[in-house]
């Protein structure tokens, strides 16, 4: 590469007008006449884009024609183009880290209006970057090997889609899910919005073909518990948690459960959210996958006193399935990325006592009512009041837990599609009056207007307003015996009391109960809503800022199933573009212990937020494991010793840098 014409720094300055986002603002051209007088600098141009092929062919002239060895480019975020200016001069034969970019848009044109001033600061930045550039080094990335297998976290409908197209690309899958089976929230509803088709008839057939895929690697029942590595190379362990039932025996013709001691039903069945019971051999749902019972051992009478006798054993005594001395078991794997799926909970209306949940039993959520709706569910489909009526008025509440102050602020995206959708089931199964209480409707995606359209033509009642409370206050014969939503009518301005014989409340949909530990166990990050964060909110929604690993589904913040999935393909596209490049390419902005100097006091270690650094009780130095160095700067300026350093960021280069943009002060 052609670094320095007889050891000569040869700047080339190149400012941009972006437009007129910058030019509007910042004279550019007076910014290229002054870069063209500070020292070292050979050659400074304006152009209208400088990102454009033309731009960046400029600054490739200038490195050939005239042996430009230092380029400054005065334009927009590095996040957007440092890759593409640090591409054009490498493409030139320049080292591309001999590249500086200086942002006079987000830092200047965008921030002020008064042009004099927003061009005397944009000759500020360029002179510092002027200045910080002469002093760069040649670097080079290094690059890390990647294993090919990739692990998905969370088994909804997102690591599914997630986990059977990374299979279909011949790479190899570990699908790590916490319950006793696959599916998620997905597998409770009865029908989806807005094309009312029936979730289990197009989750099965996917639930089914994970289970087939010769290149996936199921794991329910289990939880990973520690993960160490880098990019391409996670260690990952997982616990599997004992079901006392072997799966590689077990058929699932249930005959355990029929002959278990317990003649009847006993404990909440979970996945009917304690609307039915179950007994303590059971399996989750008649699709569940894999399809093996579970034994419950806070309810199994063998698992808590070993004194029973052991029905279920002599029912499967054939296939030997049954196995109390079951363990736990941990599996090690290696992967070269994760997709991360967990999901979401939904809002507890016990925080919102005014609503009634939990203190008047025929007020439900809207997931108790998915399950309500559905032929296998508690009641076989019918929908019933807790006392076994069929409703005549049943009222929904629209936002409850979302785009509230005291709850959460943001909105949960589906609560709207999901309350038509079940208004629309209500009536189907009952014909009952159904009113929706809402603050506005939210039916943005495709064909959801139409549904909206839908549900006002079947003759569901709308009432603008926030419900101020449900009673069972009767103030007038029409409401004994019913429940009361008292709401002011905001289209009308009159306070109304409607009576209903059920109300189902619209619940929010938050982060997991321990997604903060999930964030830890992965080195992810978090919105303030406690959602995982992606790398870029619009270019890069499923990456994160650690390498290698992604994030797809709700576990990122609300949304539909149709955006799950595509967000699932996304990542998943991700992983198998990495596993097949076959390396990944490291920024070589790393810090590194020059060790003569490092005292030994182990300061920085607790600080990398990136768990970067050990220490190496031979040499009783610290060791920064570049792989995993992000170049946060950190242990840079916490080292007491000052023994830490940092390529780009060295000392001569950052005080240049400082010295150049108060030069106007001299
Ligand atoms: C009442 C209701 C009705 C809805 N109806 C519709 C509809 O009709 N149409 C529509 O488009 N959308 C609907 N939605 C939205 C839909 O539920 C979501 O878009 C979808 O379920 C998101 O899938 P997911 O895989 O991200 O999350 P989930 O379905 O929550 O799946 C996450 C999975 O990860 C597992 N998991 C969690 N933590 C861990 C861990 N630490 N380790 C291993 N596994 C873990 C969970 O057990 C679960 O299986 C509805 C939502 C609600 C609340
Ligand atoms: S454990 Fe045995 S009896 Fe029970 S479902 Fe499996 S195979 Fe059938
Ligand atoms: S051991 Fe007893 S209680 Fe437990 S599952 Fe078998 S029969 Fe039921």
């Amino acid at each position: 590469m052609s670094e320095q014409k007889n050891g000569e720094v040869r700047i080339g300055v190149y400012v941009c007008h972006c437009g007129a986002n910058i030019a509007d603002t910042v004279d550019v051209k007076a910014v290229a006449e002054y870069a063209a007088t500070l020292p070292g600098v050979v050659i400074a141009r304006d152009y209208k884009y400088m990102c454009s092929d033309p731009g960046q062919e400029l600054i490739q002239e200038d490195i050939h024609n005239l042996s430009i060895n230092r380029v400054v480019v005065a334009a927009c975020s590095p996040t957007l183009h440092e890759n593409t200016f640090r591409g054009a001069a490498e493409r030139a034969g320049l080292n591309p880290f001999f590249v500086q970019m200086v942002n006079i848009r987000e830092h200047d044109s965008w921030v002020h209006s008064d042009r004099e001033a927003a061009t005397e600061k944009a000759k500020d930045l360029v002179r510092a970057a002027v200045r910080r550039v002469y002093f760069h080094k040649p670097l080079e990335k290094r690059r890390v090997p990647i294993h090919s297998e990739v692990l998905v976290v969370g088994g909804g409908i997102a690591g599914i889609h997630a986990a059977l197209t990374v299979a279909n690309s011949g790479k190899r899958v570990y699908l790590v899910e916490r319950e006793p089976t696959i599916g998620g929230h997905m597998a409770q509803y009865d029908k989806t919005f807005p094309t009312l088709d029936c979730a289990a008839c197009i989750l099965t057939p996917k639930m089914s073909a994970v289970k087939a895929h010769p290149n996936i690697t199921l794991w329910t029942y289990s939880e990973v518990v520690s993960v160490d590595g880098s990019v391409g190379d996670y260690k990952v362990v997982v616990r599997r948690k004992p079901r006392y039932v072997r799966e590689d025996l077990c058929v699932g013709c249930l005959q355990c459960i029929d002959t278990c001691v317990f003649k009847e039903p006993k404990f909440d069945d979970e996945f009917n959210l304690g609307l039915s019971k179950r007994k303590p051999i059971y399996i989750p749902f008649p699709q569940a996958t894999p399809k093996v019972v579970v034994v419950d051992p806070e309810a199994c009478i063998q698992l808590k006193t070993g004194k029973c006798k052991k029905s279920c054993l002599e029912a499967c005594v054939e296939r030997g399935a049954i196995d109390f001395e079951q363990k736990e078991t941990y599996e090690e794997i290696h992967v070269g990325s994760i997709i991360i799926a967990t999901g979401f909970q939904t809002f507890d209306p016990r925080r919102l006592p005014q609503y009634g949940y939990g203190r008047y039993p025929n007020v439900y959520t809207t997931l108790e009512v998915e399950r309500l709706v559905n032929a296998s569910g508690p009641t076989g489909g019918q929908v019933v009041t807790r006392d076994g009526r069929i409703p005549k008025s049943v009222g929904i509440i629209l936002c409850v837990g979302s785009r509230d102050e005291n709850t959460n602020r943001w909105c949960s995206r589906v609560c709207c599609m999901t309350s038509l959708k079940l208004a629309h089931l209500i009536k189907e199964h009952t014909g009952a009056e159904v009113f929706i209480f809402y603050i506005d409707m939210r039916a943005a995606g495709k064909g959801y207007e139409e549904f909206y359209q839908r549900v006002l033509n079947e003759g569901v009642h709308f009432v603008r307003g926030r419900v101020a409370e449900i009673t069972d206050w009767a103030l007038d014969p029409s409401e004994e015996g019913k429940l009361v939503a008292r709401v002011e009518d905001t289209n009308t301005g009159f306070v109304r009391r409607i009576p209903l014989d059920m109300v189902v409340l619209a619940v929010g949909l938050e982060p997991q109960p321990d997604a903060l530990n999930v964030q830890r166990l992965f080195g992810i990050g978090c919105s303030l809503d406690g959602f995982f964060l992606e790398k870029h909110p619009k270019l890069a929604p499923a990456p994160t800022y650690t390498d290698g690993i992604f994030i797809a589904g709700v576990c990122h913040g609300p949304k539909d199933i149709p955006d799950t999935v595509m967000q699932a393909g996304y990542a998943a596209a991700e992983a198998i573009a990495l596993a097949d490049t076959g390396y990944f390419e490291l920024e070589p902005n790393t810090a590194y212990v020059v060790e003569e100097e490092c005292s030994g006091c182990k300061s920085c270690i607790p600080l990398c937020p990136y768990q970067a650094i050990t220490f190496n009780e031979e040499k009783k130095k610290a060791f920064i494991n570049e792989v995993l160095c992000k170049g946060c700067g950190t242990c840079v300026a916490a080292c007491p010793s000052g023994s830490i350093k940092q390529n780009l960021f060295e000392d001569e280069e950052i005080f240049s840098e400082i010295e150049g943009v108060l030069a106007y002060a001299q």
